[in-house]
């Protein structure tokens, strides 16, 4: 069969995963029908990762390597690598095993039923905080509410796209990246398959709380623009309790007359409505901050190096 299926796979210091995952990757690629290639993005690893890399790609030229400048994130290492792909589907996927590449197979059997997307559920999450599974289903929630797209929860970014999805998503321009609204946004046949989400194999996770915070950021302000447009409402609500209140002012001025006292009042409304302007103004920030990158209209990713692939491919 002359189908041929890419294995894209973003990594940041991924130096003590890369063994075991080649091996298993390798394995369950070598059972699948399909020819194939793997393009491993460099993400500006700081470790021997990219060394490594190149051994594999010297004695395996089915394994190619985009080196970037630096690092750029993950979201941008899955575009360069969507962009460098050839297959006739993609499959992406992370390094640390998180994410077994046995199962590559199953989504390779969903997408032969006619799917275009086939993404993969976890079904549990081993290795995983209770906060951070908490703070992941708010999430959710929130963009469901506050969006239009229904973005398929408990899903990360393993998944298999067929080629014309690919084509389509290389058609979104946007700098602010935010891949798992960028997926759903697409549309197509979907279907999603269960899986057991493992604990990293090595190393850590470069995501803390406050990296998560900025992604959910990310997510809310690119797929949604009703924070921006909230405080139109607050204000029209404020503007109505304020004259209310001016007016029951006004008459226990003409019942009482003068009446000094009033700190109490005067600092409440002071510091409250300081409050809420400086949310409403920090909100638009978020959102100015975003079309501000979007105009400089900077390239997504620079390449340092690229390793495996052919020159005519090179785009
Ligand atoms: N990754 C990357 N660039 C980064 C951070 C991570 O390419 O700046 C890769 C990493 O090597 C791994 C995948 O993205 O293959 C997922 O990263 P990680 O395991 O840290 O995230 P999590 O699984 O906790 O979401
Ligand atoms: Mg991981």
């Amino acid at each position: 069969m002359s189908k041929k299926i890419s294995v894209l796979v973003p990594m940041y210091n991924e130096m003590n995963s890369i063994e075991p995952f080649f091996e298993r990757l390798l394995s369950s690629l070598g059972k699948i029908n399909y020819d194939y290639e793997v393009i491993c993005v460099n993400d500006g690893s700081t470790d021997n990762t990219l060394e490594m890399l190149i051994d594999y790609s010297k004695k395996n030229n089915k394994i190619k390597i985009i080196n970037f400048s630096r690092n750029f994130g993950k979201e941008i290492a899955m575009t360069a690598a969507l962009d460098y792909s050839a297959g006739h589907a993609v499959v992406l996927l992370d390094a640390d095993l998180q994410h077994p590449p046995e199962v590559i197979s199953e989504l390779i059997n969903e997408w032969n039923q006619g799917y275009d997307v086939v993404y993969a559920t976890r079904k549990v999450r081993l290795g995983e905080s209770w906060l951070k599974k908490t703070t992941a289903l708010l999430f959710y929630r929130i963009i469901k509410k506050l969006s239009d797209i229904n973005i398929p929860q408990n899903t990360g970014d393993f998944r298999l796209m067929d080629r014309r999805v690919v084509e389509a998503l290389k058609k979104l321009p946007e700098r602010t990246r935010f891949m798992k609204g960028l997926f759903a946004w697409i549309g197509f046949k979907q279907k999603s398959i269960l899986f057991e989400q493992q604990p990293r194999w090595a190393g850590q996770t470069t995501w803390n709380y406050w990296k998560l915070w900025n992604f959910a950021l990310e997510g809310i302000t690119s797929f949604s623009s009703f924070p921006l447009k909230v405080w139109g409402y607050v204000g029209v609500a404020l503007s109505i309790i304020s004259f209310v209140y001016v007016l029951i002012l006004i008459l226990q001025y003409l019942i009482r007359g003068v009446d000094v006292p009033g700190y109490t009042s005067i600092m409440v409304v002071m510091l409250f409505l300081g409050g809420i302007q400086l949310i409403g103004l920090g909100v638009i920030g978020e959102y100015l901050g975003r079309v501000f990158i979007e105009v400089k209209e900077r390239p997504l990713y620079i390449i340092r190096d690229l390793y495996g692939f052919d020159h005519n491919q090179e785009s």
